[in-house]
């Protein structure tokens, strides 16, 4: 991967997440000229996941190694792929796409496929930012390691928190999942793993009020009884936070269909509301954000991308066509 020595392209797709890849892999089959830009290794959320054993097909694989995988199939099909981070994406009054980087690079293109995914959301508790990196994550597989014997706090009732809050009982002791409710939202399978790890214990009705610790980081959290207001206090050596995702639908410069939570919402050609705009995998409103609906959605942009290309083209060729057949009539 380097600096790109084009700027023009059919279309940009930004994010290199499995649905970032995926559309770059259909839109060189296409036989377009794409771009993805990836503000750091390609994979995505995929880097982050210990074991994946849900992607039809591989009834188990390493997030890293599917990431690989797939990288390569992308840049097989003739994919260029940049590191950079995209600042901005805004439409030009000529219909048109400019995207601006952090590297000062200025990208144009018809075209544009957002699979920039999201950011991981934060509880927003004093605390939480100061002892980021000295005890409060929000990637097991990336810190899970340095946890080696201790006593670990996982926040969050969905897949992501008891997913990896099974992988956080290799190094840990002990992990509490504390949810603000008493009920799980993350599938039956994952609960019923959950349920049988001696090392995981569930905390219910609980949210966090405050992080602790010492200089060398996290000691203890602060707990707010969500049924009866109750606080009480939990010693632990690490919190791993799993609530969720913010979407990172801010680069889009203008205005665009949203939800209440700032999820972009599309057409059954993953067009959003700016026509030329395509957005594909966990930043758009759906039911459930998998690997699989990634991929899914990412091969329906890419193909309408083709389409939308050739009407576009059509489109600016038919008032000339018109012209000639007036003249010579
Ligand atoms: P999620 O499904 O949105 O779950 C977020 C969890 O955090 C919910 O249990 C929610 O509680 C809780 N929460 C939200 N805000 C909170 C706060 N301020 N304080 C305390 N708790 C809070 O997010 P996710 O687990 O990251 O998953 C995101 C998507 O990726 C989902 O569609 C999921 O299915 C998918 N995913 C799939 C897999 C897999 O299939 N193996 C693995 C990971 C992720 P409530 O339940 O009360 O709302």
């Amino acid at each position: 991967m380097g600096e790109s020595v084009q700027t023009t392209y059919d279309v940009i797709i930004v994010g290199g997440g499995p649905a970032g890849l995926c559309a770059a892999l259909y839109s060189g089959r296409g036989m377009l000229n794409a771009l993805l830009i990836e503000r750091g290794l390609p994979g995505g959320e995929l880097l982050n996941t210990d074991l994946i054993e849900d992607y039809i097909g591989f009834e188990s694989v390493k997030g890293p190694e599917l990431a690989r995988l797939m990288t390569e199939h992308a840049k097989k099909f003739g994919a260029e792929v940049v590191m950079d981070t995209v600042e901005a994406i805004e439409q030009r009054p000529n219909g048109e796409f400019l995207v601006t980087t952090q590297l000062g690079k200025e990208y144009h293109a018809p075209a544009v496929i957002l699979t920039a995914g999201g950011t991981p959301r934060k509880l927003g508790v004093p605390g939480e930012q100061e002892y980021a990196g000295r005890g409060v994550s929000y990637c097991a597989v990336c810190d899970g390691a340095f946890f080696k014997g201790e006593v670990l706090a996982v926040i969050g009732g969905g897949d992501a928190a008891v997913e990896e809050a099974d992988y956080l009982t290799r190094y840990a002791e002990k992990v509490y999942i504390i949810h603000r409710r008493n009920e799980l939202r993350a599938s039956q399978i994952l609960q019923d793993r959950a349920f049988k790890n001696p090392k995981i214990e569930f905390i219910w009705n609980k949210v966090v009020e405050e992080v602790e610790g010492e200089p060398r980081g996290v000691t203890r959290l602060k707990l707010n009884d969500t049924v009866s207001g109750e606080h009480s206090t939990l010693t632990v050596g690490g919190v791993f936070i799993f609530i969720g995702f913010t979407p990172n639908s801010g680069l889009i410069k203008g205005h665009f269909a949203h939800d209440a939570s700032g999820y972009i919402v599309t057409d059954n050609h993953m067009m959003t509301s700016i026509p030329g705009l395509f957005a594909a995998g966990d930043l758009r409103v759906q039911l459930t954000r998998q690997i699989t609906t990634a991929v899914g959605d990412a091969t329906t942009a890419a193909i309408a991308v083709e389409k939308y290309l050739t009407d576009r083209a059509h489109q600016k060729a038919a008032p000339a066509d018109e012209r000639e057949a007036v003249a010579s009539s």
